[in-house]
Order: structure tokens, then C-alpha cells, then sequence
């Protein structure tokens, strides 16, 4: 088979800047080891997220230019609106600044004390949205999902019989809504099948609870049921996105992935009376209705940059660039996910760094020894994102700790992909030299961002 080749041309660059090994010990030192603390410019290749790091195409930075600013009822937000109904078929539309918006308006209008949310795996800012309103945020993965050697299609799947003993556990009533997260971001990027999607709304709609979806990669998650799943194979991605859409009765999305966009996220949902309460609440912190916090021109770059993040050949481009890095590392011997997920190549930090207990964060020690010996800038999803203690404040690690190499959309090239190599291969060879950490200063919430460690 011929190589897959980037699906555009480059016509804009962006220098980088690859400062020295000595200036990087000194700049991570001042950051208190934590890579979040580093300016931007110091990190030659930046993979601490996927998430509103894409490159827009010649066609968004065109429709930039036809942004209707206006404050109700734009041009711009109907352009928005009808894209966002073509791909999921929802009754109601809002649009959001970013998807921890859409999640936060949300839990705020349906969550009360004591409410319980099941979800394959949330992610943190949806787990800190729904807790910080009262609710106990459950994860209820598939096996396949928490083995990282497993080549299993749809990781990311919902265990569905652990669901139904979620369900009844809790009751019916302790449950606004169930979610489903595709592609699966903290279990490894993974996606969940279309099979595993209408078995967790059949078992959702037997006891009358909503499904809301959080589509933030939706695109990449239609891409791998094309791939991998019976009876999609050559179906358009926008069919098999509105199938997905059909299942549920709301979703949250965060544009910043699959929309292809800087900025942005939506809250769309079928009941009135979730539209009206939302509507309120959207009023109150994010905007006006049609624009929910968004430039006009926002809007119009998101309506092409949803349509892009659906064209096949993107998608294929995107997937090849995981493959390549994940297979590289993997004939080398070091401990990555597999198969590849769809934004991010992940590292098993717990077997890569064998000789760190998981409360001394061999994710972290594996991201600072990234950034020391190549400044690579990935992210730890693990025990200190978690962050998770029992009752009587004892700290609890996490199943699996791995580290994160997410890739901006339509960014880096392949050079890039074998530096990256590279540097983790030098890494694993000499892993035993690099030391587990303790955490000095940290927040109540979400505190992965802010941290404070110091070497053991
Ligand atoms: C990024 C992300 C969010 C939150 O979106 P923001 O735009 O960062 O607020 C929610 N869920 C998942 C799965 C995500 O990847």
C-alpha cells in the first residue's frame, strides 16, 4: 500500500524554537516540575493537547472574514445552526465558549445533591462539573478498556452489565442522564462501537434515563466504526455520525477537537424543558442564545471546520500519523497503548517506569524526562489528574497511569513524528536513571494543572 500522505499543503509556518538540554533543566525547575507551568515557546513539540491547537484551513480563515457580529440572530449563527443540525439532528441548538461550558450549564440546571452519573469514563472536566453540583460521577469501562495490551477494536466501550448493576443500585431516580464519551479521551483515546452506543441508550431507556453524549471527537469516533465495525465499512462519516446523534436524547461537545477551531464548544438536547432551563443559564454566563459567548466569525469558521473533521481522507491522514508513532515505539519495546487511539499516542507509565509506585507518579517523572531530553510537552492521565482520596483523606492511585502525547490537528509533520521517537526511545533506554516525585502544594480540583512537585 502506498503512504498516506497529508490530504493539504502548508502555505503559513510557525517557527520553532529548540532551546538547550541545560536551559530546559532550568526552565522545568522554575516551573516546579510541572510542565503546565512552562511558557509555550520553550516546548518545541507541544502534544499537551489536542484541544483548540489545530491549524485552520484556507477555507475557516476564509470564512473568518464573513463573521456577522451581530448580537441576535446573525447570519453567522444560522450558518452554525443548520451545520450543527445537519451532522445530529437535534431539536435544540446552543452554543457555548467551550465545552466545560456546555458540561457545567448542564449539571448546574439538572443535577441535584446526590444525583449519580454513569459514563464510560468521564473526563475531569466533566467528572469536577458534575461533582462540583453534587452528583458522583461514575466510571463504568469495558475490561478491554483497562488492559493496555489488549488490540480489542472498541476499548472505549461501556460495560453495559455494569450499568445495569449501576442502575439498580442507585435507582432510576438518582440518575438525570447517563453519558457516553466518544472517542473514549481518558481511557486512551478509544473509541466505542456503534453496537455499544444503542445497547447503552436500550438499557438507558428501560429505565427512562437520558443519554447524553459528549461528542467532543465524534469525527474520529465515526472514522473508526467505518474502519472497524460490520456493516459501516464505506459509509459516508456524516451517516455514520448521524446515526450516532440518534441515539441520544443531548450532547456536550467541546469544538476544539472535532470542530477543528481554537475556540468553542454546544449543548444540543431534544426536551423543552432542558432547552428552557439551559437557555436561562446560557443567558446568565455565556451570551445570547445565538452566539453563546462566540465571535460571529467563531461560528463560521466551526460550520466548515465540523464538515472537515468529516471528510474521509482527513480522518485517514490523521489516523496514519497514530499508527506510524505507535508502531514505531512498539517495535522498540516501549509500553504504548494498543492499537492507537484517535488524537493521542499513549504511554504506559506504570510499566515504562516499572521501578515508581503509582503514588510517587511515574507519569509525571516520564513527562519531566520527555520535556529534559527533547523538549516534548505531554500530559500525565494518571493519579495526579485524578486526584482521588477516600474518606479519611488517604490518597488513591489510579488503575492506569499513563501519559499523553496528544497531536494537534493538521500540525506537525512527519520529521516531527520521527523525532518524537527518537527522544522516548532514548528515554526508555536509560528509564531507570529517572526518579519518582512528591506533590508540595496542589488544589481541591482539577489540581493536575496548577501542582507543585519536588524529585524524590
Ligand atoms: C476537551 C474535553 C472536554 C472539555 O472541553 P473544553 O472545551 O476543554 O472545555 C470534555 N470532554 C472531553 C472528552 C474532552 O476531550
Amino acid at each position: 500500500m502506498r503512504t498516506i500522505i497529508e490530504p493539504f499543503r502548508i502555505k503559513m509556518t510557525e517557527p520553532i524554537n529548540l532551546i538547550s538540554k541545560e536551559e530546559r533543566i532550568e526552565k522545568l525547575k522554575k516551573a516546579h516540575n510541572n510542565v503546565f507551568f512552562l511558557d509555550a515557546e520553550d516546548c518545541a513539540i507541544d502534544l499537551l493537547t489536542d484541544s483548540g491547537t489545530g491549524a485552520m484551513s484556507a477555507q475557516q480563515w476564509a470564512a473568518l472574514m464573513l463573521g456577522d457580529e451581530s448580537y441576535a440572530g446573525s447570519k453567522s449563527w444560522k450558518k452554525f445552526e443548520s451545520t450543527v443540525r445537519n451532522i445530529t439532528n437535534f431539536k435544540h441548538i446552543f452554543p457555548t465558549h467551550q465545552g466545560r461550558a456546555a458540561e457545567g450549564l448542564l449539571a448546574m440546571t439538572r443535577i441535584k445533591d446526590g444525583d449519580v452519573v454513569p459514563n464510560n469514563s468521564h473526563f475531569d472536566t466533566t467528572r469536577a462539573n458534575l461533582e462540583f453540583s453534587g452528583a458522583k460521577a461514575i466510571n463504568l469501562l469495558c475490561e478491554d478498556g483497562l488492559n493496555t495490551e489488549s488490540d480489542a477494536p472498541f476499548k472505549g466501550n461501556m460495560d453495559i452489565k455494569k450499568l445495569e448493576q449501576c442502575i439498580a443500585k442507585y435507582g432510576a431516580d438518582k440518575i438525570p442522564f447517563g453519558m457516553i464519551t466518544i472517542t473514549n479521551n481518558t481511557g486512551g483515546g478509544q473509541p466505542v462501537s456503534m453496537e455499544n452506543i444503542r445497547a447503552t441508550k436500550e438499557m438507558l431507556s428501560a429505565h427512562k434515563i437520558p443519554l447524553v453524549i459528549d461528542a467532543c471527537r465524534f469525527a474520529e469516533n465515526s472514522y473508526f466504526i467505518s474502519e472497524r465495525e460490520e456493516g459501516y465499512k464505506g459509509k459516508p462519516l456524516i451517516e455514520i455520525a448521524q446515526e450516532i446523534f440518534s441515539y441520544a436524547d443531548a450532547a456536550t461537545m467541546s469544538l476544539k477537537k472535532d470542530g477543528l477551531v481554537n475556540i468553542g464548544g454546544f449543548f444540543v438536547c431534544n426536551n423543552n424543558d432542558w432547552a428552557e432551563d439551559f437557555k436561562n443559564m446560557l443567558i446568565l454566563r455565556e451570551g445570547f442564545p445565538t452566539y453563546g459567548g462566540l465571535a460571529g466569525r467563531d461560528l463560521e469558521a466551526i460550520s466548515v471546520g465540523l464538515m472537515e473533521a468529516l471528510d474521509l481522507d482527513y480522518q485517514k491522514y490523521r489516523n496514519a500519523t497514530m499508527r506510524y508513532l505507535n508502531k514505531k515505539l512498539d517495535e522498540s519495546g516501549v509500553p504504548v497503548i494498543k492499537p492507537n487511539g484517535g488524537h493521542a499516542v499513549f504511554l504506559d507509565a506504570k510499566k515504562f517506569m516499572k521501578h515508581i509506585p503509582s503514588l510517587e507518579y511515574p507519569g509525571i517523572s516520564l513527562i519531566n524526562a520527555l520535556y529534559i531530553e527533547g523538549a516534548i510537552r505531554a500530559v500525565e492521565i494518571g493519579s495526579v489528574m485524578f486526584g482521588s482520596f477516600d474518606k479519611d483523606g488517604n490518597e488513591i492511585a489510579s488503575d492506569l497511569e499513563l501519559v499523553r502525547l496528544a497531536f494537534p490537528r493538521r500540525v506537525y509533520t512527519q520529521s516531527h513524528f520521527d523525532y518524537l521517537a527518537e527522544v522516548i526511545i532514548e528515554v526508555w533506554k536509560k528509564r531507570g536513571q529517572y526518579k519518582g516525585l512528591i506533590i508540595t502544594k496542589q488544589a481541591k480540583v482539577l489540581r493536575h494543572f496548577s501542582c507543585h512537585f519536588k524529585s524524590k
